[in-house]
């Protein structure tokens, strides 16, 4: 009987140093440990009980000698799986994928675009204070005191009469005419002002893009052409573009620009009101009185200006349908424009 059980005891020896070898993960080595030196072991001692005394003497020698072996090799299995784990967790590269980084606000992505447009057609961007003085902000821009179109931008006064938050960038647009001789050619981006409740469509601060071209012989063939090519530039080749007459006391004449609605592409939505546009710029040519304000010739030069809300082109460019979304920074939201 004994010499059976020693044989055996050989087999599992060469079974167990093979399946070792071949085990996949600590797991597999845990339930080889189970099966040799706990199972197996425990069916030996029991075989044990029946051996003769004589027996006994050299069988539980080799099943201790067994159990030895096969406590060695698992231990060797199990060092060698924990140290190829500790090793992964210092693995720099394991969560690479689930790592997502920041990015820019859509209204500065928007803006960059804008920005890059008017950049490749030569135009320079000037910045000026938010803080203005009544001169620069309405006097200067052919809106004397008590001028009724005052009344167009409602304005937060920080020292009424004189000192207020801008409620237009066009006071860049003075400021620069008063530092260069034409032509000048300039975009002031910036935020501005105006007593507004929030509402879906209004906040009381918002951001604009306001443009100047003054030089010799500028006509209103070329207002068309710079923001025709703006908006394409921006919104793609086959969105449609119109003119209409408008009022801006700075310029005359002054057209509103409509572009296609980009939500039903002109067939009418909410969006548009059914009507299949949206209005995006105001523009015009400038007034000579702004022109003579700041020493330049209005005979010998002219100009046109243009002023866009960000805000208002960001929702038609991210398919929005409220203002205030832009500034909750709902992240979920970010991610899908
Ligand atoms: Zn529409």
């Amino acid at each position: 009987m004994s010499a059976e059980i020693i044989k055996d005891i050989e087999n599992k020896k060469t079974e167990l140093e093979s399946l070792l070898k071949n085990a996949k993960d600590l797991k597999e080595v845990s339930s080889l440990k189970i099966e040799y030196l706990k199972k197996y072991v425990k069916s030996l001692y029991s075989e044990l009980k029946n051996a003769s005394v004589e027996e006994k003497k050299s069988l539980g020698k080799i099943i201790n000698d067994f159990k030895n072996f096969a406590e060695e090799k698992i231990k060797e299995a199990e060092a060698k799986y924990k140290q190829e784990k500790s090793a992964a967790k210092y693995d720099v590269t394991i969560f690479k994928d689930s790592i997502r980084l920041g990015s820019m606000h859509p209204l500065t992505k928007l803006y960059k675009k804008i920005e890059k447009v008017f950049v490749g057609m030569g135009f320079s961007v000037v910045q000026g204070p938010e803080i203005e003085t009544d001169k620069y902000n309405f006097e200067k821009l052919n809106l004397p005191p008590h001028h009724p179109a005052r009344d167009m931008q409602d304005t937060f006064y920080i020292s009424a009469p004189n000192v207020l938050l801008r409620s237009h960038t066009s006071s860049v647009q003075i400021r620069t005419m008063e530092k260069l001789k034409p032509p000048v050619q300039i975009i002031s981006p910036g935020t501005v002002y105006r007593v507004d409740d929030i509402d879906p469509q209004h906040t009381p601060m918002f951001y604009q893009i306001e443009g100047l071209v003054v030089a010799e012989k500028i006509s209103f063939a070329n207002l068309k052409a710079v923001l025709i090519k703006f908006l394409k530039e921006v919104f793609g080749d086959e969105v449609g573009v119109r003119f209409r007459p408008s009022y801006y006391p700075y310029t005359e004449p002054s057209a509103a620009v409509d572009m296609s609605c980009t939500k039903c592409g002109g067939k009418g939505c909410k969006t548009c009101r059914n009507t299949g546009w949206i209005t995006v710029l105001g523009s015009g040519m400038v007034h000579p009185n702004v022109l003579e304000g700041v020493g330049y010739d209005s005979k010998k030069y002219t100009g046109f200006a243009f002023g866009l809300g960000l805000n208002r082109l960001a929702l038609a460019y991210y398919n929005l349908d409220e203002i205030r979304k832009l500034y909750e920074n709902d992240i979920s939201l970010w991610r899908q424009i």
